[in-house]
């Protein structure tokens, strides 16, 4: 997902509470396992209400199962039954949690599938828009659109709504004869019905978290491309091919770029992409199938073709870091974001070259350290012991996204490139249709370097903020030694006042040498000598930008 570009969500979440985030679980407790689920859906445009007739295949995990709880916002039932003997479950539900007793217990290696028959006026998760219109001509046609992440679903399919439980999906979903439906995966089937409604079965046999599940319903002009053997399509409004060229012509080179940069290939069978009013993002990675703001994609055609640019590979860079490996759970999050949001330099570098791809992190940097800007009290770390599911912005927010960015670029020159790239594709090779956790990703990036990482997510991932340091530059004209101050003010953090560990380079040029060192800075003070012997005419620290998070003054140089 990315926020809108339009929009300056600014939260501030005071007093977070300081904690040791290692501690912490995020993770849900799981009975069973959601092996598919059969969504089928009808809608009642006028009334904004859906009627779904779903079931869902389970098995228990490691116990019995007599009951089984789900995730069910505001949905009336009409019945809950078992699928195969047809027989009622009785089941209690208070608008939110539900807890179906099952006729028999389950034991372990047995399927139940539980059908439910529902209606529902939801708040979330799925959302009806009006066309638009101008006297008798309709500019663009009524839309229902779905958005899941984080835990929206729930509002119109009774599930188990979390990301660290995959299953495959199957959408059948009836609309009215003009109207397409873009959902995930292969589309089976798509005919007219006897009633003069139409019918759309798609099918989305790789395993996923339910956040990615997804439709839209609208018309729409459809651009069809191809890349190797996977089909895909543009979805935009009437009139609108020359935007749709520019904002997802390159979508085929990124997809190339993308599979020689992990050596993954793209791990789906379609790749789609929509536009929809009123979305609330900027776009979402639903599963072969993102949602953008058609406002935000309308931007390639008014001179904004490099934010689109970055929100189309953002987007797709999710089909690998979110879609096929994703986080176990929400304060685990920077592990989709802050690769997909890395990823849209990684592309820049590809295409335009290293500086291109430096403003991008530099310019992510920026956005982070002005938003840290805004208040004085420890934010949360990548690793988000803040976030909270009912609340976008203690999550979609630039720490998860433009810290997270910058500092996946960090471990990258703190461990050379040939190592970074073999720790992604071991990453995403090891946790493929699986979940992930920071631990993980450490020691997925500690096997693929040979090193041990702990102290670099503990300092960068685990803890809040960023590394202050003043450096105070004197040169001796009588000794001609060159003596750097560095003065490092400890962070007030989540896990405490701390310390960085900072591998700093230090360039410094004379009319006649120039210098290269590093220093090691882990102390409140430290100094540096360089015997330059005449005057220095240029002092740099960190001058290719490994570190870039950080607050860094450098004072004038003293003579004496
Ligand atoms: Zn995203």
């Amino acid at each position: 997902m990315r926020t809108l570009l339009l929009l300056l969500l600014i939260g501030l979440h005071l007093g977070a509470p300081i904690v040791k985030s290692e501690d912490l679980s995020f993770n849900r407790v799981r009975h069973f396992d959601a092996i598919h689920y059969k969504i089928g859906l009808r809608f009642d445009k006028k009334r904004n209400r859906v009627f779904g007739d779903s079931e869902l295949t389970l098995r228990p995990l490691s116990k019995p199962l007599s009951y089984v709880e789900l995730d069910a916002r505001d949905i009336d039932f009409n019945s809950i039954t078992d699928h195969d003997t047809g027989k009622q479950l009785e089941y209690e539900y208070n608008g939110r949690k539900l807890r179906i007793k099952l006729n028999e217990t389950l034991r372990q290696f047995q399927n139940i599938t539980l059908r439910f028959v529902y209606s529902a006026r939801p708040r979330q998760g799925i959302y009806f828009i009006p066309p638009s219109v101008d006297g008798d001509k309709v500019l663009r046609s009524a839309q229902i659109w779905t958005q899941g992440e984080a835990e929206e679903t729930h509002h119109w399919l009774p599930s188990y709504d979390f990301p660290d439980d995959k299953a495959t999906t199957e959408q059948i979903i009836k609309v009215e004869s003009e109207d397409d439906v873009i959902g995930n995966g292969k589309l089976l089937s798509n005919t007219l019905d006897e009633d003069g409604t139409r019918t759309f079965h798609y099918k989305m046999d790789v395993p996923h978290s339910i956040y990615l599940s997804s439709f839209v319903v609208g018309r729409f002009l459809k651009i069809e491309d191809r890349y190797r053997d996977i089909p895909l399509g543009y979805y935009i409004y009437p009139g609108g091919g020359e935007i749709a060229a520019k904002a997802f012509g390159k979508t085929k080179d990124m997809m190339r770029v993308f599979e020689d940069l992990t050596g993954v290939k793209y791990p789906f069978n379609k790749y789609d992409q929509t536009v929809v009013a009123g979305f609330p993002f900027g776009g979402m990675e639903n599963i072969t199938a993102t949602t953008y703001a058609d406002t935000e994609i309308n931007m390639a055609g008014n001179g904004g073709a490099e934010i689109v640019q970055d929100l189309v590979s953002h987007e797709l860079a999710h089909s690998w870091f979110g879609n096929l490996v994703t986080c176990r759970n929400w304060a685990e999050l920077w592990t989709n974001e802050s690769f997909a949001s890395f990823m849209e330099a990684a592309y820049r570098e590809r295409t335009n070259g290293r500086k291109d791809y430096l403003r991008k992190i530099r310019a992510d940097t920026s956005e982070y350290l002005a938003y840290n800007a805004a208040t004085e009290v420890a934010r949360h770390g990548l690793f988000n012991t803040s976030a909270d599911p009912e609340d976008d912005l203690t999550m979609f927010d630039p720490v998860t996204y433009n810290k997270g960015s910058a500092v996946v670029h960090t471990l990258r020159e703190e461990i050379g490139d040939t190592a970074f790239w073999k720790g992604i594709n071991l990453h995403l090779t090891t946790y493929r249709f699986d979940n992930v956790e920071t631990k993980d990703v450490r020691e997925t990036f500690e096997k693929a370097s040979g090193r041990s990482l702990g102290w670099f997510f503990d300092q960068w991932v685990y803890r809040s903020g960023h590394p202050k340091i003043s450096v105070r530059q004197r040169f001796d004209r009588r000794t001609g030694i060159l003596t750097l101050t560095f003065k490092q003010k400890a962070v007030n953090s989540q896990v405490g006042n701390v310390l960085y560990h900072l591998p700093l380079d230090i360039f410094v040029e004379t009319s006649e040498k120039q210098y290269r060192q590093t220093l090691l800075l882990s102390k409140k003070s430290q100094q540096l000598a360089i015997k330059t012997r005449i005057r220095p005419q240029l002092v740099e620290i960190d001058r290719d930008l490994k570190i870039p998070v950080k607050d860094l003054s450098i004072a004038p140089l003293e003579i004496k």
